[in-house]
């Protein structure tokens, strides 16, 4: 089954408000295993809600309309959805009373607009709607020969989440087809999104049956896959299949399959191998620290480490010899390397990582640019360094650094 949302109101036109109502209701259809194929935004006028209504009858079975149902002249939706199937409405008498009532007991004058919240489209039931005045609508109705479904919710949220729940979920449970969905999800560290996408897209585009979807944030690319199948069993296998062979094109980057993040992992693998790690960070200023400590139960493999900012503290800390920083700079692989080996030795930690770099604005020297950091990992089997040049703001590069530090340090364990 595939279903339109359609939100009516002119507001969420403006910059000021967004469409939320959709990805609610997004949401608990596709636990039905419905597909939300189209979505419409469109402001309060008539004209373009009938032809709003009239294409989303012809692409979609099931079509919500969110918003306008309201008392007042621009809350226009039942009118225009009779007029997109060309029936009429009638008034139903309770809903007045309701109204009557209400107004009555608040002591408020009731004026003959707000009555037309009671009608109801010619073969519509009417939704109660226990947190506001407008009810909902449901139809079901042929639409140019084929068999369709509205339904028409209140716009504010609130009453909109509540109404769904208590009286649409149950009647679409009756007539959509029983499907089940799956997920499956990647996650990769350090990896351009362009990359991925051409590397997995000719393997996921293969399965027209399953949505994927690529999601970038701060140095991590995420691939979704979701399908639907007449068992769960069947759906997960699909899904399975799909993320499986995209897992083996990109094995270097995924770091999981099952949600974890990268911290998660990474101490994971320090606990089965029993190492424990400390940090020496400069430019990051403890992030890769701060990052370990979020995850409970990091203490069993995360030591501790230092912020060794100025150069006295390299060497007081880490035994960085003078000369090596007046040499090299701190900012070079010798550092690097020589802050790494030297919080290893100094607490005896089983991995001990250096980071040394220029997160900018200022600090850039001639051969040396803003983004530049050396990365420097020291274990039992010797030391390995990584020269970065990230680009981007302050905060940027002192996040790219500590991801491509905890990236470092999963390909290690590996
Ligand atoms: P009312 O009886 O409150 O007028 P209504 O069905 O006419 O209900 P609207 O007037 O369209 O609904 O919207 C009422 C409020 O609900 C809006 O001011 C807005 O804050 C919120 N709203 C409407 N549609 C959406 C939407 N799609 N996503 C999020 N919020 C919405
Ligand atoms: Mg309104």
């Amino acid at each position: 089954m595939i279903a339109e949302i359609i939100a009516v109101g002119s507001e969420m036109l403006t910059p000021y408000r967004q469409d939320t109502n959709s990805l609610a209701l997004t949401a608990e259809l596709n636990k039905l295993g419905v597909t939300v194929a189209f979505k419409t935004i469109l402001g309060d006028t008539f004209d373009h809600l009938v032809d709003a209504v009239r294409i989303a009858l012809r692409r979609a079975d099931l079509v919500m309309i969110s918003g306008g149902l309201g008392p007042t002249e621009d809350d226009l939706t039942r009118e225009a959805v009779a007029a997109a199937l060309g029936v009429g409405m009638t008034r139903d008498a309770a809903v007045v009373d309701a109204l009557k009532l209400r107004f009555a007991k608040r002591g408020i004058a009731v004026r003959e607009i707000n009555f037309k919240q009671g009608d109801v489209i010619d073969g519509a039931d009417l939704l109660p709607n226990a947190n506001g005045t407008a009810p909902g609508q449901w139809l079901a109705t042929e639409f140019e020969g084929n068999e369709r479904f509205i339904v028409l919710l209140p716009g504010p949220p609130r009453e909109l989440t509540a109404l769904y729940a208590e009286q649409v979920q149950p009647r679409l449970q009756m007539v959509a087809p029983k499907r089940y969905i799956a997920t499956a999800q990647l996650r990769m560290a350090v990896v351009p999104e362009s990359e991925v996408d051409a590397r997995t897209s000719p393997i996921y585009t293969t399965y027209a049956d399953v949505q994927t979807t690529i999601l970038s944030t701060q140095g991590e690319i995420q691939l979704h896959f979701q399908t639907s199948a007449r068992t769960l069993d069947e759906a997960q296998e699909r899904v399975d299949e799909v993320a499986g062979r995209c897992e083996r094109e990109m094995i270097d980057f995924v770091f999981s399959s099952n949600g974890e993040s990268l911290e998660q992992v990474v101490l994971l693998m320090m606990g089965m191998r029993n190492m424990r790690l400390a940090t020496a960070e400069s430019c990051t200023g403890g992030l890769v620290a701060q990052r370990l400590t979020a995850v409970p139960g990091s203490s069993r493999s995360f030591a501790g480490g230092v912020v060794a900012y100025a150069d006295e503290l390299k060497t007081a800390f880490m035994d960085v010899p003078r000369e090596l920083i007046q040499q090299h700079g701190a900012v070079s692989e010798e550092v690097a390397r020589a802050i790494a080996e030297g919080i290893r030795t100094r607490t005896g930690a089983d991995l001990g990582l250096g980071i040394t770099g220029i997160a900018g604005p200022g600090g850039a020297t001639l051969n040396k640019p803003v983004g530049r950091v050396y990365l420097a990992l020291a274990g039992p089997d010797g030391t390995t360094a990584q020269e970065l040049n990230l680009n981007g703001d302050r905060e940027r590069i002192r996040w790219f650094s500590s991801q491509h530090a905890l990236a470092m340090l999963r390909r290690r364990l590996q």
